[in-house]
């Protein structure tokens, strides 16, 4: 593998342990590779990896830097450019024909974007982000009554119970 292929190259950015602020990142050429021990860039802590999470292809049944076993898939695509694309459309309105094209454009702009961008895999509990790995098992996207369980605990009054394996292959959330 040449230095500028990047195929089936993975990125964990986790947290150091309790400080969700920093992020020590990691990059291995496939997850294979992910090594077991990171140290954190800031601090010199030793971080341990959970890599009893990922399956025999490389696929994440679990965060690897926490161990938890819900993770959340959404697309790896800054809100900022999304909202930049349709005020930039919106402002060029007045100058532009009856029949809006930049407001159009910027649908179809925003449609592609989202279409191709890459997706990340997020830990509910650690924040931790999972990039580049094998899809298999699949994390449905994010669903705020898991949230809301991790977060209040029985006082949750939406939470929904942990299903057996965590997020792994579960199915998308209803709302
Ligand atoms: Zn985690």
């Amino acid at each position: 593998m040449t230095v500028t292929d990047v195929s089936g190259r993975v990125r964990i950015d986790l947290p150091c342990s309790g400080d969700h602020d920093r992020f020590a990142v990691v990059y291995a050429e496939g997850a294979p590779r992910v090594p077991a021990v990171v140290p954190c860039p800031e601090c010199a802590a030793e971080l341990p990896l959970h890599l009893e999470r990922l399956t025999e292809s490389g696929g994440l049944t679990g965060c690897l830097a926490c161990g938890h076993p819900e993770l959340s898939t959404r697309k790896d695509f800054p809100r900022a450019l999304g909202i930049g694309i349709v005020v930039l459309a919106a402002v060029l309105v007045p100058f532009l024909p009856k029949w809006y094209p930049s407001l159009i454009a910027a649908a179809i702009l925003d449609l592609l974007l989202h279409r191709f961008a890459p997706e990340v895999v997020v830990c509910y509990v650690c924040e931790a982000e999972h990039r580049g790995f094998p899809t298999s098992p699949r994390h449905p996207r994010f669903d705020r009554t898991i949230e809301e369980r991790l977060r209040y605990g029985d006082r949750a009054v939406m939470g929904s119970p942990m299903r057996p394996g965590g997020t792994a292959d579960a199915p998308e959330p209803e709302h």
